[in-house]
């Protein structure tokens, strides 16, 4: 029933429009919309759209989510399921927007901007998001903690992430191992790298700096990274380049 319920409302849902304020959001701010193809475009405007009105926002410390917050945050992580069927980030319980740096309690790290927890939760600092999204780089914050959340989609937010194919599977375990040791030791050796050196942290961090490369830096990767960039491919179904 439930289901039910979710496909008539999604259907619903992917009838209706964004505001032109938000289309020009979404066109002024996704830097990636100037590559998609129209049917592309259409397609990441639905997701959105859904996930603006499905996603469960809230704001932290007095914080007000607004319509722009919304639509920016979705915005970029709508990118990331151009090539999924029917999700819609369903198993985001909580979207949750501070105002600020977000202090951490039991951590060896007191301060972060960004979080994924297992639970299905998403916290996101949206002073860095705004940075993420107006001085544009190869960092992004969105498309980093949505990352953990599709890795944590087979019970375990560990850098295996989930295919549809176990030779996909395969190929992006061997992949990303060696990719994975090539980061640690050019780390080590302090030697300039495409990806960001936190991926070294661990096999978790390092497939969310990768997805943030893959979709902020898509040639750079490409071109220094052409079997991690493939293999990220197969798995959001999307080529950004
Ligand atoms: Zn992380």
């Amino acid at each position: 029933m439930l289901r039910l319920f979710r496909n008539w409302h999604i259907r619903r849902l992917l009838r209706e429009e964004l505001s032109p304020q938000q289309l020009q959001w979404l066109n002024e701010r996704i830097s990636i919309r100037a590559r998609l193809r129209p049917e592309q475009l259409r397609r990441h405007e639905a997701i959105v759209r859904v996930m603006i009105a499905r996603c469960p926002w809230e704001g932290c410390e007095g914080l007000q989510v607004t319509d722009e917050m919304r639509t920016l945050i979705a915005g970029h992580a709508a990118v990331m399921l151009l090539g999924a069927d029917n999700y819609y980030f369903d198993s985001v319980n909580a979207i949750l927007v501070f105002p600020g740096v977000i202090q951490r309690k039991d951590s060896e790290d007191p301060m972060t901007l960004g979080e994924a927890w297992s639970n299905g939760g998403i916290v996101l600092s949206w002073p860095e998001v705004r940075a993420t999204t107006y001085h544009r780089g190869a960092r992004n914050v969105v498309i980093h903690e949505f990352a953990h959340h599709l890795d944590g989609l087979d019970g375990e937010m560990g850098g295996s992430i989930p295919f549809r194919g176990t030779d996909d599977q395969r190929r992006w375990h061997e992949i990303s191992t060696r990719e994975y040791e090539r980061l640690v030791e050019d780390v080590r050796r302090d030697r300039p790298t495409v990806l960001d050196p936190y991926g070294a942290t661990n096999p978790a961090e390092f497939f969310a700096v990768a997805s943030e490369c893959f979709f902020e830096r898509p040639d750079r990767l490409r071109s220094h990274h052409a079997e991690l960039f493939e293999s990220l491919g197969r798995f959001y179904g999307f080529d950004p380049s």
